[in-house]
């Protein structure tokens, strides 16, 4: 191979290198921002579980008050019913009585379901409260290490930058810039090119007969693909015996 293609060739892996680095890095802030967005979904749950479970300790507590205010009023009533006058006067506290036994019952029954509702709640709140702990915990991690990742591959990129200048300084002015023709045509990907059977390696166009045997017979001159121009790097299959 023509040195200078080898050259072409470092050239080639480290702009590879630089581009997946910056898809890489691109992609970091992505997939920190849907992870923020998860733990903050989950914060919500957790909050919305504690409000309802603050609501229902609330109401709990406004029935548990109300049966009390209702069961002494029945005593009292119970103390005047002895003392009523005439049979109009007993039924309506017989009726007073009565209504405030439906009402305690009614809260009862009320309360019931509020305990059945919390004590569902109360396992959900724990167990979403640790999953938050533990989200939060690793949203921390990652965007530390998202971080570094970041910091490295800055740092590689550079690299790269730097090590491309030194190359291409040592390369001659006719293959510095046919590298920088390729590479303005091609942002990223593939300037070299390996023929198979004799088809371009890259862009699968047939090369014609002649051409193809042209590289065959002096593979170590500059040859190009006559439909996409990527260096064409041929490498004669090693003859066994
Ligand atoms: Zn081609």
């Amino acid at each position: 191979m023509l040195p200078e293609i080898s050259t072409l060739a470092q050239l080639e892996r480290l702009d590879a290198q630089t581009h997946q680095l910056q898809l890489r890095l691109a992609e970091l802030p992505k997939v920190l921002m849907a992870e923020k967005k998860a733990v903050e979904a989950k914060k919500k749950e957790v909050e919305d579980l504690q409000s309802r479970l603050s609501a229902n300790e609330k109401e709990r507590r406004q029935i548990e008050g109300d049966i009390q205010l209702r069961q002494s009023k029945i005593k009292k009533l119970r103390a005047q019913i002895e003392q009523a006058a005439n049979d109009t006067q007993f039924q309506a506290f017989q009726h007073e009585i009565q209504f405030a036994e439906g009402e305690i019952s009614k809260g009862e029954d009320r309360e019931l379901d509020l305990m059945e509702e919390a004590e569902g709640l109360e396992p959900k709140l724990k167990a979403d409260q640790s999953a938050l702990i533990e989200a939060q915990k690793a949203g921390l991690e990652h965007f530390r290490s998202a971080e570094q990742e970041h910091k490295k591959g800055m740092a590689q990129i550079g690299q790269n930058a730097a090590a491309s200048r030194e190359l291409l300084a040592k390369l001659s002015p006719q293959y510095a810039q046919l590298y920088e023709r390729l590479r303005k045509k091609y942002k990223t990907g593939p300037i070299l090119s390996e023929p198979d059977n004799g088809t371009c390696g890259v862009c699968q166009m047939t090369l014609r007969l002649a051409f193809w045997q042209g590289i065959k017979a002096d593979p170590d001159k500059l040859w190009q693909c006559e439909e996409c121009s990527r260096v064409l790097v041929y490498n004669p299959p090693v003859m066994n015996g």
